[in-house]
């Protein structure tokens, strides 16, 4: 493991909207030169991906370094391989494209932080907690808990930088996940068949070459290929972001302190390791200030002015959470 007190900052931007932010406000707060942005290519990936991954270079001023498995291309190639789909370990293909890629980028990058894009919300703050729990040595900073931005804020604090979000959240899909994603329910399935029934029909054939399904419910599997397709049509779909690190433990059980995270999200810190407390040193806590005065003056109107924000207003909070953004540097 390469973990270093004084390591670059490693962001993990994986062409979804709060992973951007948390990006960028990672950028702000430790400078572009210290943090190294990493993107796990995938060709199931949708191709509006290579406009927002070019956006968001222009808005950060820096490159997004692309990464990717030396040995599969994407799920179904993963699948037909390996012969495995998910099961009680995971799915296959999460470790394979992105577990195994982020080994390697930790062996061969000399870090001392790493930045999640979990966003501002109970469930998120609770995953958070066990993460630093579980993963102390990853040196995991959560900036979106700490700013206390959630996705829909993550969209439009975006937009109103000029970049439009990419196209599988216009299409209504809740994460930018690969095309034809195994961790998708009946509602997912069938906005894939709706919108790209050749990957829809290419996972519906590799499982009946395995015998397997991605779908299952009470009755058992569900092969693609019989799936109703109005099932799920009528529900929100909910399914989880893959995430690069094993999936964690105690996630649906309530940690203790996640009132007072949730309450004043700073308090996560808490949870830091010794090395990763330090890096939070005094000038870092007098800016951090700074940040959250000004941004919660962006953030209060977001939320009070969806769709009818006062443009003036707005820049002016704006240009005073980036002046404290820039003030930020750490030692
Ligand atoms: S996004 Fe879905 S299909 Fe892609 S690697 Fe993760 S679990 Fe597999």
């Amino acid at each position: 493991m390469a973990y270093k007190e004084d390591g670059v900052v490693i962001g993990w931007w994986s062409a979804g909207v709060t992973s951007a932010v948390a990006c960028k406000l990672a950028i702000d707060a430790y400078g572009k030169d210290n943090v190294r942005l990493i993107y796990f290519q995938i060709d199931s990936a949708h191709d509006d991906n290579k406009r927002f991954k070019e956006q968001c270079e222009e808005w950060y001023g820096k490159e997004i370094e692309v990464w990717r498995s030396e040995k599969y291309k994407d799920q179904f190639d993963v699948i037909r391989k390996t012969r495995y789909i998910n099961g009680p370990a995971g799915a296959r293909c999460t470790l394979e494209l992105k577990k195994s890629v982020r080994y390697r980028v930790e062996k061969e990058i000399d870090y001392s932080h790493q930045v999640f894009g979990f966003e501002y919300n109970k469930k998120e703050i609770n995953r958070a907690i066990r993460f630093l729990e579980q993963y102390p040595y990853a040196g995991a900073i959560f900036p979106l808990i700490e700013h206390k931005m959630s996705k829909p804020e993550c969209l439009h604090f975006l937009e109103r930088q000029g970049i439009r979000r990419p196209k599988m959240y216009e299409l209504g899909f809740p994460n930018n996940n690969c095309i034809g994603c195994v961790k998708g329910g009946a509602g997912y399935w069938n906005l894939i068949r709706e919108h790209f029934p050749d990957q829809f029909n290419k996972m519906a054939e590799v499982e009946e070459e395995l015998g397997n399904t991605c779908l299952k419910d009470k009755n058992g599997r569900i092969p693609l290929k019989n799936l109703d397709p109005n099932r799920g049509r009528k529900q929100k779909i909910i399914m989880p972001d893959c995430g690069n690190f094993c999936d964690l433990e105690f996630t649906e059980i309530e940690h203790k302190n996640l009132g007072s995270v949730y309450e004043n999200p700073t308090e996560i810190r808490k949870f830091y390791t010794g090395e990763q407390k330090k890096f939070f040193n005094d000038g870092y806590e007098t800016a951090q200030e700074n940040i959250d005065s000004d941004l919660s003056v962006v953030l209060n109107m977001l939320k009070n002015s969806y769709g009818d924000i006062k443009d003036a207003g707005y820049k002016q909070a704006a240009e005073g959470a980036k002046a404290a953004f820039k003030e930020l540097k750490v030692g």
